[in-house]
């Protein structure tokens, strides 16, 4: 019976001690060794009491089953603890096995949290559509790069480009076609400058660029050649922009030339982008601490125009044009009038361009068309002889698809007919998107409204073109009229343009008639329509109307094409 009990306990043991490795927990080792313990309390006994010595067994039978049954004893205490053991075992491996996954989980979540922020933050610091660090992260890697260079006694240039008619392709073209081409001009923008400079997108149409620059003149020097090959690079027709030309103007600001700090550098450049922005676009211009100023007053005024827009503030005025021949009435130019709390009035020169620039384009020719149309048909009802009302288009209103639009839906709207509209543009702004500002006043003309073009003689006024386009008249820039009839070079340049004018058969007005000579010299030189300073300067229609009935005799309407 001893053997077999020991041979089971061994088995029991062995079983034990496998299952301890196969799951080697520290616990069940320990439950195994109180296993081997007992089996070892146990054996002797039995293994002793079947030895014998000298022919007699060597330990007395009695003593021997008292050490069997004390290790049988053993054993069995052993055996009982392990399982006792075993067991608390299982509850704490199942405790720890939850409590190891609660914390994974725990873990999990804390991940997948710094996993999102960390997507936040990237996508705060990078823009999406063109991967380039936004305006708040390129900032950041001036700052550095202002350190660096303090530290290294470095110079470099902070040049930001600006496209100059991004909006309009955004406008023709749609928003989908407009981010393409940001990302061509991002692909551009980075083939075109070294590698490791830094580059950001830091406005809708705006990316700077971060560049060393070696010292004196000919570091700007070299920059600027560079600046010039990246604005010939851009301004390659894309596919996207259906060849449509993007310029570039850029602005460039000097580390530590122009400004010492990241926040006036940013400013410096801005300054200066904006600067070459009105210089027609697609100019370079370096910083100068004049431009600062001018900026920040652009600025204040540019906040006080969309105010004022929004507000209805805004007046349209109408300057009159007369007949030479007898000082009749004919036509009106609409002025747009910007009046400040004052009374002060603000020069149209510097609203204009505001109104040009931004998202107001749209809006703002909008108020333009619908005022003068609506004006036109209430002096057509009341019958105030007024013929026609011209309105001018810049380059900029003439993009918006909706330009031809507005003039069409205010004459549904009122139902006046076209031929008392006319639209004055600039040869520059014809030229600037021939095609489709041809093609925008084709339209228009199939309504009957006409076309003039405004300061003539200023551009190129070549014949051969000019017969070719859409046009109804000129309108001879008042630049030619200053010094006429006393200054002789005066006189022959204004007899020139007027000669020119006669050989396109078209009819001519003369703009900035301010005295009796100037007008006797029109006359002479056979000039029909006449507007200035002479007659009359922009009125309200009330007043224009109020001037109208002072002048004796009542005017007849004469047509000025007629
Ligand atoms: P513009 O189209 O050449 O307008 C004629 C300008 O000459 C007006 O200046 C007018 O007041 C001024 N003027 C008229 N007669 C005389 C004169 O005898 N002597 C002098 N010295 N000046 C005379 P204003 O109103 O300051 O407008 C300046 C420019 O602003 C305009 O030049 C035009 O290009 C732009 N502008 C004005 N209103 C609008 C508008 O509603 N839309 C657009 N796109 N441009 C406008
Ligand atoms: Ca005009
Ligand atoms: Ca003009």
């Amino acid at each position: 019976l001893g053997s077999f009990l020991l041979a089971l306990l061994l088995l029991v043991s062995t079983l034990l001690a496998a299952s301890a490795a196969i799951a080697p927990s520290r616990r069940s080792l320990e439950s195994s060794r109180y296993l081997l313990l007992g089996v070892s309390g146990f054996a002797p006994g039995v293994y002793l009491s079947g030895i014998e010595w000298a022919g007699r067994p060597l330990l007395d039978a009695a003593i021997a089953s008292q050490i069997t049954a004390g290790g049988f004893l053993f054993a069995a205490a052993a055996l009982l603890c392990a399982c006792l053991f075993q067991s608390r075992n299982r509850d704490r491996e199942r405790e720890l096995k939850l409590e190891t996954e609660r914390e994974l989980e725990r873990n999990n979540a804390q991940a997948l949290t710094d996993f999102n922020r960390q997507m936040a933050l990237h996508q705060a610091q990078f823009d999406s559509l063109t991967r380039l660090p936004t305006r708040g992260k390129f900032r950041e890697e001036l700052n550095e790069q202002v350190k660096v260079a303090e530290e290294n006694n470095q110079r470099f240039a902070l040049v930001m480009f600006g496209l100059d008619n991004f909006s309009a392709i955004n406008f023709a073209l749609g928003y989908k076609s407009g981010d393409s081409v940001l990302v061509e001009i991002t692909r551009r923008l980075q083939d075109a400058i070294p590698a490791g400079d830094r580059l950001g997108r830091i406005g809708a149409d705006v990316f700077a660029w971060i560049t060393e620059v070696a010292p004196a003149e000919a570091g700007l020097a070299t920059l600027i050649e560079h600046c010039s090959s990246l604005q010939k690079s851009l301004a390659a027709p894309q596919e996207l922009s259906r060849g449509a030309k993007l310029n570039a103007s850029i602005g460039v600001a000097l580390y530590p030339d122009h400004g010492q700090t990241t926040e006036y550098l940013l400013r410096c450049s801005d300054a200066a982008l904006h600067q070459a922005k009105t210089q027609g676009g697609a100019a370079i211009q370096v910083f100068e601490s004049a431009l600062y100023q001018k900026a920040s007053n652009y600025l204040e005024l540019k906040k006080d125009f969309y105010l004022a827009f929004e507000r209805g503030q805004l007046q349209l005025h109408y300057q009159p044009i007369v007949a030479v021949l007898d000082g009749r009435l004919s036509g009106v130019e609409a002025l747009a009038r910007w009046p400040r709390a004052d009374g002060q009035y603000v020069s149209p020169d510097q609203f204009i361009p505001i109104a040009e620039a931004g998202d107001l384009v749209g809006p703002f020719t909008k108020w333009v068309v619908e005022t003068a149309v609506r004006q036109m048909a209430d002096w057509r009802a009341r019958g105030v002889p007024v013929s026609y009302v011209s309105v001018n288009g810049s380059a900029a209103q003439l993009r918006a698809p909706e330009f031809a639009n507005y003039f069409e839906q205010s004459l549904r709207e009122t139902g006046l007919p076209g031929e008392y509209i006319a639209i004055e543009v600039t040869e520059s702004n014809i030229l600037e998107n021939l095609d489709a500002t041809v093609k925008t006043l084709e339209r228009l003309r199939g309504r009957g409204i006409r076309v003039a073009v405004d300061d003539f003689g200023v551009g190129h006024s070549s014949l051969s073109y000019l017969r070719n386009l859409p046009l109804d008249t000129l309108k001879i820039d008042r630049a030619f009229l200053r010094g006429v009839p006393r200054d002789t070079e005066s006189r022959t340049m204004l007899e020139g343009i007027i000669t020119l004018a006669k050989n396109l058969r078209l009819p001519v007005v003369a703009e900035g008639v301010e005295t009796q000579p100037q007008f006797d010299f029109l006359n002479k030189h056979g000039v029909k329509s006449a507007q200035g300073f002479l007659f009359s300067r922009a009125l309200p229609a009330p007043e224009l109307e109020a001037w109208l009935t002072q002048r004796a005799p009542p005017s007849r309407v004469v047509s000025l094409v007629a």
